[in-house]
């Protein structure tokens, strides 16, 4: 079989009126003014200025602001080793694609990581690895087992789908986690595709959905890959 899954991810859900919204969020708390007169004020048709007051909030580490903002992402071609990795963000929404309910016919979708895709021997190891797990997996099915218990056997590149949803704050430390090089390669394609879709929309994201060590101005993992200094370092000024 040939694997030419790729991640899809779609924004399908998220505010008109993200910054506007952020902005109002965070003007409500310094102002004397009502926040409907806040949001239709002449300063919340100024991007700049949002953007100004925005940076100032967000840096000085008032989060609330930005749980308002609510998006929707559909994912489509992610492994199920991918996923679990997702769930794990425990201010996240799911809706998956069930193995109880969708009974897989014929071969199942798998992704092949590309450390063994790399390598043709290994590839087509794994290939008759996954063709036999299937043929099994039907064996069951066949023989009566429910799909909610033939699906034991079937493994963690299976492919599977989901509608994942998050606040801005979440979305934020997500990308603070998962696009750093430390976390596995496939769960950072899928969260820079995530984050690259909504940017696309909303610009002004940009400099928010970065790896951690771009916020921190260090790095604070045990094994750096030296993009930026560690914090020993940072801290010395080298
Ligand atoms: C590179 C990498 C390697 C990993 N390796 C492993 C591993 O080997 N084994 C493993 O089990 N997991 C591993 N994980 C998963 C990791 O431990 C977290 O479960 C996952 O990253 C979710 O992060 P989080 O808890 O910060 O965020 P979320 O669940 O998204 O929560 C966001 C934030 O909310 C707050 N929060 C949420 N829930 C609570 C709570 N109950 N109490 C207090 N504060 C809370 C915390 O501030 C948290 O940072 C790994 C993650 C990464 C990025």
């Amino acid at each position: 079989m040939e694997n030419a899954k790729q991640v899809e991810v779609k924004v399908i859900s998220k505010p008109q009126n993200m910054l506007k919204t952020v902005y109002t969020a965070c003007r409500t708390c310094y102002s004397a003014d009502s926040p409907i007169n806040i949001y239709e004020s002449e300063k919340a048709q100024d991007e700049d200025k949002m953007l100004k007051l925005i940076t100032r909030v967000i840096s000085s580490g008032h989060y609330s602001t930005i749980e308002h903002i609510q998006v929707s992402f559909a994912i489509n071609n992610i492994s199920r080793a991918c996923s679990h990795q997702l769930v794990r963000h425990r201010h996240m929404s799911f809706s998956q694609k069930s193995q109880r309910y969708v009974k897989e016919k014929g071969q199942f979708d798998y992704i092949i990581p590309p450390t063994v895709e790399s390598n043709p021997e290994l590839t087509a190891k794994f290939n008759k690895f996954m063709e036999k797990i299937s043929d099994f997996y039907q064996e069951l099915v066949e023989a009566g087992v429910p799909a909610e218990d033939a699906r034991f056997v079937l493994p963690n590149a299976s492919v599977t789908s989901m509608v994942a949803s998050l606040n801005l704050r979440e979305l934020i430390h997500l990308a603070n986690l998962r696009l750093c090089t430390r976390a596995q390669k496939e769960i950072r394609i899928l969260v820079k595709k995530m984050c690259d879709e909504l940017v696309k929309e909303e610009p002004w994201l940009k400099d928010y959905l970065v790896p951690k060590c771009e916020r921190l101005g260090f790095c604070d993992e045990d094994k750096s890959c030296g993009r930026l200094p560690i914090k020993e370092l940072a801290l010395k000024g080298n």
